[in-house]
Order: structure tokens, then C-alpha cells, then sequence
């Protein structure tokens, strides 16, 4: 295991692609566009600047890191990786597709995981003709920082395959946790109906932006506000995830509320496009409630 490919160079794939680089693999990134690929690579220098600046890594492994990733916009860039993880878009058919082409180009053997939040491994093997080599490796955002990997098996997934990505994440000094293929596995079916309740309680004005995460935060010991980990993970991330658990489960009490669904559908997805509950400004690390629930 030392050539690594990752789809998808956003929020999560560059993360990804960054931890296993400072590991020592041989990592190929991959998105449908450069421009993304080029603002990945910019996130990734600027993370490995902090950890220079806090001395956890010396400007030598910095130089080693970035020299082990390449970026491609051709998917047959995987075609010789060991391990591939997919962190693309939070959409069924867009995973399909490229669990479909990467069965076709990947080598024989080769292990294809996906970091999908909430769609079930067993539908995305079921493309492929090897479903004993696909698997769930869900890491958490930030990636460099967050030690939680789940490790979803999927109906078919072979223990070998399961075994070698949770050596793989103990190598990235990650602690795994070995999970059954249910909609939202173990961290969102907890995560996301408290994130949509707390959005629910902003909605009916039971209390405001701030205010509800104070709640959260002094009360229950939560490092971050749900309203500003929405923002942090993306709104549209988190409305596909919701969405996905109500149909995957069956149950309408996974339903996103409107507020999830009207802020996704006017662009306002939290960090990534500059505004969700809060406002992000570049340079202004201070919390700055959105004008709208002021
Ligand atoms: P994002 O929107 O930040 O990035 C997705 C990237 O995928 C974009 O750069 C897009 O151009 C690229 N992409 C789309 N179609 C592609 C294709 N066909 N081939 C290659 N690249 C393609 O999304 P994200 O937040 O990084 O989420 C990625 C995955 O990780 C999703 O499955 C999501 O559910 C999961 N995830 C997200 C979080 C989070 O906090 N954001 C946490 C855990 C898991």
C-alpha cells in the first residue's frame, strides 16, 4: 500500500490527500476541473505552513509532503493506486458513475473506498465487479486534525479488505472504528438530527444563532455550536446527508427543515461560500452572526 489516489479535491479530499502524503504514500489528486485542484494545494501548503510554524512537522517534511502529491482532472490517474478513496460531491449518481469507471480502470486488487457521509456501501459496491474491495473509510472534517475514522463494511466486503484499511488508518496515526452499512452509520445518525433540530429551534425562533449554540457549547460541553459545525461541514452536505437517512431509513423524523432546505437553495452553505448562520470574512476570525438572523 503506497500509491494512493483521492477523488475529489474539496472540502474533505484535500484533507485526505494531505494526511496520507505526510504519511509517507504516494498520493494522486483528483477532481473534474484545476481550479479546485489548485485551491486544494493552496489549503494543503497553508495547513502544513501552521504545523511548520507549531513545530509538529519541520520544512523538509513540508517539502516531502507537497513532492508526494500530484493532481490530475483524468480519473485513469488512479489506475495504478493501491487504495483509492473517493471524496467527491455528496450525490448518489455522481459516486455511481465513478465507482463505475474506477472499477474499470483500477488494477486488480486494488481496494475503493468511499468517504460518502451517508450512502450505503452495499449500493455503491453493487456497480462494481469486485464488492469485496469496496468499503467505507468516513474521516472526519478537518482531516488532518480529527482522529475518527468510521470503517463501513459493506454486505460484501471481504475481512482482508476491512483489516488493510484499518491498518492503513492506524498508519495515518488515525483511530478507526469498524461500522455496519446502515444510512448515516454511526456519526451522522447522532450528529445530523441534532443539527437539524437545533436549525428547527432557530426556524420557530425558540432562541437565536448565538444563542442556541451557547446552549450547546456551555451546557453540553460541545467544542463547536451545531449551527456553526453545519456551516463548518456545508449546508448542502449536511440537507444530502438528512435527506438520504429519511429515505435510506424510512423515517420521516430525519426530514430536513425548511430553513436547511431555503438556505441550500439560495447559495448560503455556510463556510465554503463565505456565509450560513454566520458570516465568514477572510482575515476575521471572530464569530459574526449572518445580517438575516441578526
Ligand atoms: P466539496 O463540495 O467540498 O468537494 C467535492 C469535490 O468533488 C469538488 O471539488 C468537486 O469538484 C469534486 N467532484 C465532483 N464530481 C466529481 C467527479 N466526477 N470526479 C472528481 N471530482 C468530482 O465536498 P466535501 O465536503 O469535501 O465532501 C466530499 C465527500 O465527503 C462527500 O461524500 C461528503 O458527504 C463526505 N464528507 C464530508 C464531510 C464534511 O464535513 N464536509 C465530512 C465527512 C464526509
Amino acid at each position: 500500500m503506497k500509491n494512493i489516489s483521492v477523488i475529489g479535491s474539496g472540502t474533505m479530499g484535500n484533507g485526505i490527500a494531505h494526511v496520507f502524503a505526510q504519511a509517507g504514500y504516494t498520493v494522486s489528486l483528483i477532481d473534474i476541473a484545476q481550479k479546485p485542484l489548485d485551491k486544494a494545494m493552496a489549503t494543503i501548503e497553508k495547513n502544513l505552513d501552521r504545523l511548520v510554524a507549531k513545530e509538529k512537522i519541520t520544512e523538509d517534511d513540508k517539502v516531502k509532503t507537497l513532492a508526494n502529491i500530484t493532481t490530475s482532472t483524468e480519473l485513469s490517474a488512479a489506475a495504478e493506486s493501491d487504495l483509492v478513496v473517493e471524496a467527491a460531491t455528496e450525490n448518489e449518481e455522481i459516486k455511481l458513475n465513478i465507482f463505475k469507471d474506477l472499477d474499470g480502470l483500477c488494477k486488480s486488487g486494488a481496494i475503493i473506498a468511499s468517504n460518502t457521509s451517508s450512502i450505503p456501501i452495499t449500493k455503491i459496491a453493487a456497480v462494481t465487479n469486485r464488492p469485496e474491495q469496496v468499503i467505507g473509510m468516513h474521516f472526519m472534517n478537518p482531516v488532518p486534525i480529527m482522529k475518527l475514522v468510521e470503517v463501513i463494511n459493506g454486505k460484501e466486503t471481504s475481512a482482508e479488505t476491512t483489516k488493510t484499511v484499518m491498518d492503513t488508518a492506524k498508519d495515518l496515526h488515525k483511530i478507526p472504528v469498524e461500522v455496519n452499512d446502515f444510512p448515516g452509520f454511526v456519526a451522522n445518525r447522532i450528529l445530523m438530527p441534532m443539527i437539524n433540530e437545533a436549525i428547527l429551534s432557530l426556524e420557530e425562533n425558540v432562541s437565536g444563532v448565538m444563542e442556541i449554540d451557547t446552549v450547546m457549547k456551555i451546557g453540553m460541553a460541545h467544542p463547536m455550536g451545531p449551527l456553526q459545525l453545519a456551516d463548518f461541514i456545508g449546508l448542502d452536505v449536511c440537507l444530502s446527508i438528512l435527506e438520504v437517512m429519511q429515505e435510506g431509513l424510512d423515517n420521516d423524523k430525519y426530514a430536513p427543515c425548511g430553513l436547511l432546505v431555503e438556505m441550500v437553495k439560495n447559495g448560503t452553505l455556510g463556510v465554503k461560500s463565505g456565509e450560513g448562520f454566520y458570516k465568514y470574512e477572510k482575515g476575521n476570525k471572530e464569530l459574526v452572526v449572518a445580517s438575516r438572523f441578526v
